[in-house]
């Protein structure tokens, strides 16, 4: 398409444009988004599978784009993180989501109070701020640190295992809990997994959805279990969906889950009786 002047583009329908002009688009649009608060956090609850209570929640990004609807990470997430976007978008979500997690602590007197887990990208743990942005974020909402969870994907740690290990270590030093996401889809050696000060981890959806479908997910999941008690860490189930899926956890002995099963990330609002429905 070539651009005559304001309101005058042509040739043919954008959608069968160049991808890589529909990226530099996209870019535009995020970039401006960003700025004019066009972005969302969801939450999806954090389950404790033996008492089917709700610890916490994950915030999971979206971008309600005003003409292209409301817009999930795996649409926009690679594209801000190849571009330097993330750092930005990250530090907004974090403190975003802190906020809302006080927030929902104050409302709820006398009841334990709910963790925060945000996402971590590669290139916000190689961002020389970070700690400095966490810390920040934390006194900003007065969020106690032991509730917040960073979530980092094991290929992110894997990456570069040395320079991870002193971002961690320093993360740790805040009080806030890590944990390892995706695992199984990468390398994480036993090595690194012993030496990371690590406090979770989320076995990969992949896994989970496989389990009861008669193949080697039920050995794999259930190693992934022993492995994170046998270093003395949580260990959480991604993407429950079926009630067969929550029992054979239950029974192998994991700790947390999440997925659909429970329920869906839900914007805020929508989540007040997960949060004040809790027992004390
Ligand atoms: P993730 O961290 O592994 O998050 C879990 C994803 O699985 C979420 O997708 C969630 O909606 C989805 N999910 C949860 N339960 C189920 C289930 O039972 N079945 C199925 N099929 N899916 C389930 P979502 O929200 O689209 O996020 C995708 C990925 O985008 C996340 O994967 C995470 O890697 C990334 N992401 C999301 N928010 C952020 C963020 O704020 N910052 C960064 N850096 N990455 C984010
Ligand atoms: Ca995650
Ligand atoms: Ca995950
Ligand atoms: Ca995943």
């Amino acid at each position: 398409a070539k651009a005559r002047g304001r309101n005058t583009w042509e040739v043919h329908d954008p959608s069968e444009a160049d991808p890589a002009v529909n990226r530099m688009r996209l870019l535009g649009e995020l970039r401006h988004g960003i700025e004019d608060g066009q972005l969302r956090v969801h939450y999806q609850p954090r389950m404790n599978i033996a008492t089917n209570i709700a610890i916490g929640v994950e915030a999971l990004v979206r971008w309600e784009h005003p003409t292209r609807g409301l817009l999930q990470p795996g649409d926009f997430i690679d594209l801000a993180e190849e571009s330097g976007l993330i750092r930005g978008l990250g530090a907004w979500v974090l403190d975003e989501a802190v906020q809302q997690g006080a927030q929902w602590n104050r409302a709820s007197s006398g009841q334990a109070p709910v963790g925060m887990a945000v996402n971590l990208s590669p290139r916000q743990l190689v961002d020389p701020q970070l700690t400095g942005i966490v810390q920040a974020a934390l006194a900003r909402h007065s969020f106690d640190p032991s509730l917040l969870i960073l979530e980092i994907t094991e290929t992110a740690l894997m990456e570069n295992p040395e320079m991870a290990l002193k971002v961690l270590t320093a993360l740790k030093a805040l009080g806030v809990g890590l944990a390892i996401d995706d695992f199984g889809t990468g390398y994480a050696s036993l090595t690194y997994l012993k030496h990371f000060p690590i406090d979770e981890l989320k076995i990969d959806r992949s896994f989970v959805s496989g389990l009861g479908a008669g193949n080697g997910d039920y050995a794999i999941v259930s190693s992934c279990i022993q492995l994170a008690h046998a270093v003395g860490i949580r260990a959480v189930a991604e993407g429950v969906e079926t009630d067969y899926q929550r029992s054979t956890l239950l029974t192998m002995g994991c700790d947390l889950a999440q997925g659909f099963h429970y329920s869906r990330p839900l914007a805020p609002d929508l989540l007040a009786d997960w949060i004040t429905a809790r027992p004390p």
